[in-house]
This record gives structure tokens, sequence and C-alpha cells, in this order.
């Protein structure tokens, strides 16, 4: 694999002004396939902003899972099950590549110590800017998607 694959800035206009802090890798599948929807980036800056003013001090929100594949979604499925039987993977998921990018897996952690923001406050702040939120996964990140765009 060559080095900077998908290494490139994502820009949104946010309050007036370009703001990019974050860039395509981070939205890659293990294969390196990526795809993100822009509402989607436009929710993640918004939720940078209200985060580091909640903290008080900067923070950075890390996207820990974007695009699934069928492969990818067959992997996590054998690892942690479908939901409808009793796992944590949806059928229906809306990481799914044919919904084009609309969802999200993140966490938060404080800029300067690398100390996680809580749960509940990445919830609290991601339901002001996203259609659907999902933060009581038991290590802590938060999942949230655009399913509105899909209408
Ligand atoms: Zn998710």
């Amino acid at each position: 694999m060559p080095r900077g694959r998908n290494d490139i800035p994502l820009m949104t206009l946010l309050d007036g002004e370009m703001v990019s802090h974050f860039r395509l890798r981070e939205f890659e599948n293990a294969e390196g396939l990526a795809m993100v929807h822009p509402s989607v980036l436009l929710s993640l800056e918004k939720t940078r902003r209200d985060l580091c003013a909640l903290e008080g001090e900067t923070v950075c929100v890390l996207i820990t899972d974007a695009v699934r594949t069928a492969a990818d979604m067959a992997r996590l499925a054998a690892r942690l099950g479908w939901t409808d039987e009793g796992g944590l993977v949806s059928r229906r998921s809306k990481h799914q590549a044919k919904y084009g990018g609309i969802a999200v897996d993140l966490v938060a952690v404080r800029a300067a110590s690398g100390v996680r923001v809580s749960q509940r406050n990445v919830g609290l702040v991601c339901r002001k800017y996203f259609d659907f939120v999902k933060d009581d996964y038991a290590d802590g990140h938060v999942h949230a998607d655009n399913r509105g765009v899909l209408k």
C-alpha cells in the first residue's frame, strides 16, 4: 500500500468559514474504500465545535467506523452477531455502502490530555446535529447517522 492513501483534508463551510478537522482516510474501511456524505461532514464539524465549547478545551472527534461493504458486515457479524439473533450488527445498518456514507461511529478525546470525553456528552451533542444517534454501547462509542437524507 502506498503511503498517503486517502490522506485528503475534507473541507466544509461552518459559521461562514471553511473548516477542516477530518481527513478522508478516517472514513476508510479495512480495504481503504472511503465514502462520506456531505451532511455527515457538516454534522461532525458542528459536533466538534460544540464539544470544544462544552469541554472548555480543544476536542478531537475520532471516527472509529464509517462505510461498510457486504464483506465488512459479514466479518463484523461473525464477531458480534446480527441484532435479530441477539448480537450487535443490524442487517439494515446505515453504515452500508448503498446508503452513501451517512453513518459514522465516533469517540471524542481532549486534544491536550487524550482523555475521553464522556459518551453521554458526545451523544448529547450528536443528537443536535444528526438524525439518529445511539449512545449506549459498552465500549463507549457513539453511533450517529443522517438517515433523513434517504427520504
Ligand atoms: Zn454505527
